[in-house]
Formats: C-alpha cells, sequence, structure tokens
C-alpha cells in the first residue's frame, strides 16, 4: 500500500503536469507576472463557472475577507456575527479592521453556525453575518438570507472551503456557493479544493458598483493610476498562480466528485458504527450520491462520541494513518478573542464538537486499499 497522505499534491500535479508546466511557462517567456493576461481569463473563467457577474483575484482568502469588509463600509465599532467554530481568519479580520466580532454557536450535525444563533446575537449595532461554509458544505443560507433581509445586514460567504459545492433552497432552486450573500469570498491554498502552488484568493458579487468600489480596494484604492481616493491594501493574485489555477478549474468538478467518492466510502463503512456519527448531508440530500454536488467535503469529519478521540487518535499516529482536528479550540476560548461577554452556556455545541471531531485523509488520489485500512483500523478500535 502507497503511503497514506492527509493531502496529496504530487500525484494531483502529476496527471495535470504538462499543462500546468505549459501553462507557467507561459508566463516565464511573456514576463507579464503581475495583472497579467492570465489573471484576467482565470477571473473570466471563473466568473462563468461561478455563473456570477464578478470575480475579483486578490492575494489569500483572509485577505478577500478583509477586503469583502472594507467595501462593505462596515465601521469601527459594528457588529458582525460569525461562527465560534472555524478557521481564525474570519474573526481575525473582523477584529482588525475594529469591528466587534460577535461569535455564535454551530449545528453539532452540520458543523455550520446556527441561524437561531444569530437571531439572537442581533443588537441595532449588528451590521453583518459572515456563514463560513464548513468543511465544503453550505451553512443554513436561506435562512440566514431571511434573517439579514428582516434586520438589514450585509451577508458575506466564507466559501474557502466549499469552492464548487451547490446549494438547493426548498423550492428546489440552486445556486452555487459564495453566490448566495452579498458577497462571497474564497482561498486558493494549495490543499483547498481548488488550490493553486502559492498563495490566492477571490471575491465574488452581482453587484456592478460594489464590484468596481472593491477593483479599486485591492489595488491602493486607485480608480484612475496615482489618484487614491479610498485607503485600500495592495494584494494580487499573481500570474503564476493564476497560470496553475486556469489549467486546475476544469478539474474542480471531477477533484469534487472523488471526495465524495471517497467520504461515501467512508460513510458506508461508519454508519452503523454507535460511537460514530459521521457527516450529515443537507440541502436535499440523504446519503452522499455521485449525482449530487450539495457537498464537496474539504474535509471529511466524523465525531467520535464514546470520548476516546484523543485516544483513537493516538492509535491512528501508530498505524501511520494521518488525521486533523478542526478544530481543537473554540475561538470564543482563544486568548485573542476571548470576551467577557461571552457565556459558556451559549457555545455548548462547539465547546463539544472540539473534543468529538477527527478529519480523515481526504484528497482526490485515495484508493480503495488505502480507504479500506483507514476505515477498518478505525472501527477496530472504537468497537
Ligand atoms: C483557508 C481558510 C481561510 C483563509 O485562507 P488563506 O488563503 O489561507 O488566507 C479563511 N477561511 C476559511 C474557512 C478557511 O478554511
Amino acid at each position: 500500500m502507497r503511503k497514506i497522505q492527509m493531502v496529496d499534491l504530487i500525484r494531483q500535479y502529476e496527471d495535470i503536469k504538462e499543462e500546468v508546466n505549459a501553462s507557467i511557462d507561459s508566463i516565464l517567456q511573456s514576463a507579464t507576472f503581475i495583472n497579467g493576461p492570465k489573471v484576467h481569463e482565470f477571473q473570466a473563467s471563473l466568473e462563468h463557472y461561478l455563473g456570477i457577474k464578478h470575480v475579483i483575484p486578490c492575494a489569500n482568502g483572509t485577505d478577500a475577507l478583509q477586503i469583502a469588509m472594507m467595501g462593505l463600509n462596515l465601521e469601527s465599532g459594528d457588529e458582525v456575527i460569525t461562527a465560534d467554530f472555524t478557521f481564525a481568519a474570519t474573526v481575525e479580520v473582523i477584529g482588525l479592521l475594529k469591528l466587534i466580532p460577535v461569535l455564535v454557536d454551530v449545528e453539532a450535525d452540520t458543523f455550520n453556525i446556527d441561524p437561531d444563533a444569530i437571531e439572537r446575537a442581533i443588537t441595532p449595532k449588528t451590521k453583518a453575518i459572515v456563514p463560513v461554509h464548513l468543511f465544503g458544505q453550505c451553512a443554513n443560507m436561506e435562512r440566514i438570507m431571511e434573517i439579514a433581509k428582516k434586520h438589514n445586514l450585509y451577508v458575506i460567504e466564507d466559501n474557502a472551503q466549499a469552492i464548487g459545492a451547490t446549494y438547493t433552497y426548498t423550492s428546489g432552486e440552486k445556486k452555487k456557493a459564495g453566490t448566495i450573500g452579498h458577497i462571497g469570498t474564497t482561498s486558493f491554498f494549495p490543499s483547498k479544493n481548488l488550490g493553486c502552488y502559492g498563495d490566492g484568493g477571490a471575491i465574488f458579487t452581482d453587484d456592478d458598483e460594489l464590484a468596481h468600489y472593491i477593483r479599486g480596494i485591492v489595488n491602493h484604492g486607485m480608480y484612475t493610476r496615482y489618484y487614491h481616493d479610498v485607503i485600500g491594501v495592495n494584494s494580487r493574485l499573481d500570474s503564476m498562480q493564476a497560470a496553475v489555477l486556469q489549467v486546475k478549474l476544469p478539474h474542480l468538478d471531477s477533484y469534487c466528485q472523488k471526495r465524495r467518492q471517497a467520504a461515501r466510502f467512508y460513510s458506508e463503512k461508519f454508519k452503523n458504527v454507535k460511537a460514530i456519527i459521521v457527516p450529515k448531508m443537507v440541502s436535499g440530500c440523504e446519503e452522499i450520491c455521485d449525482a449530487c454536488d450539495c457537498h464537496v467535503f474539504h474535509q471529511y469529519t466524523l465525531r467520535i462520541t464514546n470520548g476516546q478521540r484523543d485516544e483513537l487518535s493516538e492509535h491512528l499516529k501508530e498505524k501511520d494513518i494521518p488525521f486533523g482536528i478542526y478544530y481543537p479550540v473554540p475561538l470564543h476560548l482563544q486568548k485573542a478573542y476571548a470576551d467577557e461577554r461571552y457565556r459558556e452556556e451559549d457555545f455548548s455545541v462547539t465547546n463539544r464538537l472540539v473534543k468529538e471531531v477527527i478529519s480523515l485523509p481526504m484528497h482526490t488520489e485515495l484508493d480503495e486499499e488505502q480507504l479500506h485500512f483507514i476505515a477498518d483500523t478505525i472501527i477496530t478500535f472504537i468497537e
């Protein structure tokens, strides 16, 4: 058996090597390193793929969130509601902009922000909600957009983990993740579902005026060269990264499909194991099927409910099976984000999840032998 990797980018590269090398070579030959034609080509391809009017490329997914908030003119003291159970980037930029982060609990079965908790957290100072589509499946956008409309709030979707996923409304209407709120953001960090070979990110919107404003913000607040109308930042996707992404984008759906196949294998194996809860599928799907794209499994995350998550982790280490604990500490308990306003009883789900979750190897190159070995090792230990 091949050595199991948490993420296997080398084998994925081998499959597209010629195309990627040629694409990078075209940048070297033309020396169009910054703002070159490849960046515009990729931008147009991603707009087409997502079915959105504007994609604004930028340097990384964290910048994308910051720029989105700058683009909405959120001001110091405005409250922004986001999930307690996620990567820190979201709450970090809220803090950097001197906005007030308001962390709320998530749903145990989807790991995503709990709409009821959002409603409870709204005050007259609330200006925006940032749902994070955690692990590759959309938060309850239908409810979140209703709440936002009722209270006149902006919605920024952090789509760093769910690019390629589809959200299905109760009416049956479908939309791509990241294109539902006022703004969507994403990351092209190498291990993300659509990853480049360095850092990269993007902002999505259907709003022409907002898109124009943001295109200036990412470029030092310039709308005319050397005339700075607003305070901006320098945040660019470079042409080399765009060259890689332009090759990989046509493969995104098949990459997500491969992830889904691995997820389906895992879930079939674990579904009758008492102490294991497999990821819940929402958006109209009961089980993982090849035809649906409601979950793109950036991570495949189990809940171990018998208190043995840490023992299982140790066991996997001994068996040379990589795993991840996403995330080990709720954001409201992080030193940087602790705040006396928070009450522990408001975070009962996150506080439980950090002790139960374990993410298994998930990438486009897992074979059946590896999947069997991973699943059987876990089942033998837990049962
Ligand atoms: C990866 C990630 C980010 C940050 O992206 P970078 O490109 O690393 O800055 C933000 N939010 C979430 C949910 C992520 O997973």
